[in-house]
């Protein structure tokens, strides 16, 4: 395919690049490269596969600026937020380089069991081979770099097929990578649509391990469209945060605010819903309206802009008919609630919403926020479930029984206490349960997921 997609920067309305449609044919090329370059990244060396992540690392460090300035161009994401996601891929890669030394198996005691007297061994890891990774573009940095950096270390190839909307940084990820020192091949970029180079690479019998991170509506179907290969999903949320009558109030709504708004609401673990006992609800609401007042909304590339846009004119089509839908349904807008651009919205508190409706079940990525009163933890923790999502969730309380009855009951990939849902480590394992996803992210997570297990078994020949 020799057509042309243009990246456009969803602020400004113009183009920033243009990269190649790959499709069916780019990817099996790709594929086909990446094939004959994995006995070459099997074979190396870890203390080579760390020496390139850590030269990745510094080359991402020294780039910082201009990497951040055109993920803003590419995503809308504040320029403060975009220069934050640089420092973290390359956190990312100094860690897989650090875990890449510490790729090992171990022995095991065969004689522990009568068949194994006289046998000795241990077992190792191996990597898959051929890693495809598929990245969204909320994140589009450091999500590849979750997946290329644990990949990498554990000596795979990789193809990455990057968003449509923000493929121009992938490219420059690419080319650091390659300067570094990984062997042509290890790392191949195809660029194009999801229903063309990404359903090439989801299918493709040589892709060892599928990664994906991106909607649920895609991703539900990957695996039976995979065939016979690993596959590991990352899909939305639709996160919850607990606030008990125990809670620190002005701490919970600090949190609140930065999480619910960061990168305009576009994460899977934005806090979407407010769970808040009808007994605190008076104070909560009125400190967050004086927190989301103080958010500036503007050009991502000015420092002092806090909200950005969204990505799209579609996706603040799809918001602004949802907040309509919850109003109409009887939700109000304590502040916020209107379009104020082509993919501008404000930052939107509803309330007097129900865990039944529409708003409070679906993902909302946008810079929205739902109250809803509870009266027990126990149906606070039924409304916390309510959903066909489980990543992240959250409660805010001094009660270590509550918190600990949160922890235990809510289904999701992390509870968190006393911190919003939207906190991540790179180092903790990182996915979700019923459909936001399957297997785990998170560098060392990954890199088990991303090798095989293989035993050597010796008989001793006494
Ligand atoms: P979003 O709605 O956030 O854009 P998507 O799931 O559509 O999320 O996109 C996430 C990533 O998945 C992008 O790289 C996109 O190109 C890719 N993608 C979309 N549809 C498919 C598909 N049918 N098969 C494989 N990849 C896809």
């Amino acid at each position: 395919m020799s057509e042309a997609i243009e990246v456009i920067n969803p602020y400004t309305g113009t183009c920033v690049g243009k990269v190649p449609r790959g499709g069916a044919a780019e990817v099996d090329a790709a594929v086909r490269r990446a094939k004959e370059t994995m006995p070459a990244m099997r074979n190396m060396p870890l203390h080579r596969r760390a020496a390139i992540l850590k030269k990745t690392s510094q080359l991402l460090q020294e780039r910082a600026e201009a990497f951040a300035q055109l993920i803003t161009q590419e995503s809308g994401k504040t320029i403060r937020e975009t220069r934050a996601e640089v420092a973290r891929a390359a956190a990312i890669f100094e860690y897989a380089a650090e875990e890449a030394r510490r790729l090992h198996g171990e022995t095991l005691p065969f004689d522990a069991f009568p068949n194994g007297e006289n046998h000795i061994g241990f077992y190792l890891r191996e990597p898959v081979g051929i890693v495809g990774a598929i990245t969204p573009w909320n994140v589009p940095l450091a999500l590849a770099a979750h997946k290329i950096a644990p990949a990498l270390a554990s000596g795979n190839c990789v193809v990455l097929k990057p968003a449509e909307q923000t493929p121009l940084n992938a490219l420059r990820l690419a080319q650091a990578l390659r300067e570094a020192g990984l062997p042509e091949g290890a790392l191949e970029v195809v660029t194009g649509y999801g229903e063309e180079a990404g359903d090439a690479l989801v299918t493709h019998p040589d892709v060892g391990f599928l990664s994906f991170t991106g909607s649920r509506e895609v991703g539900i179907g990957l695996p039976a469209r995979a065939g016979y290969k690993r596959v590991a999903l990352e899909l939305g949320g639709n996160s919850p945060i607990i606030v008990t009558q125990s809670a620190d109030i002005e701490r919970a709504a600090e949190a609140i605010v930065r999480g619910g708004y960061a990168v305009a609401g576009q994460l899977c673990i934005s806090v979407q819903r407010i769970l808040v006992h009808r007994t605190v609800r008076e104070v909560l609401l009125e400190k967050l309206i004086a927190r989301i007042r103080q958010l500036r909304l503007g050009d991502p590339l000015d420092e002092a802009t806090d909200v950005g846009v969204l990505i799209s004119k579609e996706a603040c089509d799809r918001v602004e008919k949802a907040v309509q839908e919850a109003v109409q349904a009887g939700a109000k807008a304590a502040i916020g609630g209107k379009r104020i651009g082509p993919a501008a919205f404000e930052p939107t508190l509803l309330t007097d919403v129900r865990q039944d409706m529409p708003i409070a079940i679906n993902e909302a990525f946008a810079p929205l926020t739902l109250l809803i009163e509870f009266d027990t933890l126990d149906e606070a923790i039924a409304m916390a479930n309510a959903t066909p999502y489980g990543l992240n969730a959250g409660i805010y309380t001094r009660d270590i029984e509550e918190a600990l009855s949160a922890a235990n009951a809510i289904v999701a990939g992390s509870v968190m206490i006393n911190e919003v849902p939207t906190f991540r480590s790179d180092l903790m394992p990182y996915g979700g349960r019923k459909q936001s996803g399957l297997g785990r992210e998170g560098v060392r997570f990954a890199m088990e997921e991303m090798t095989e297990t293989k035993v050597v078994c010796i008989q001793r020949l006494i």
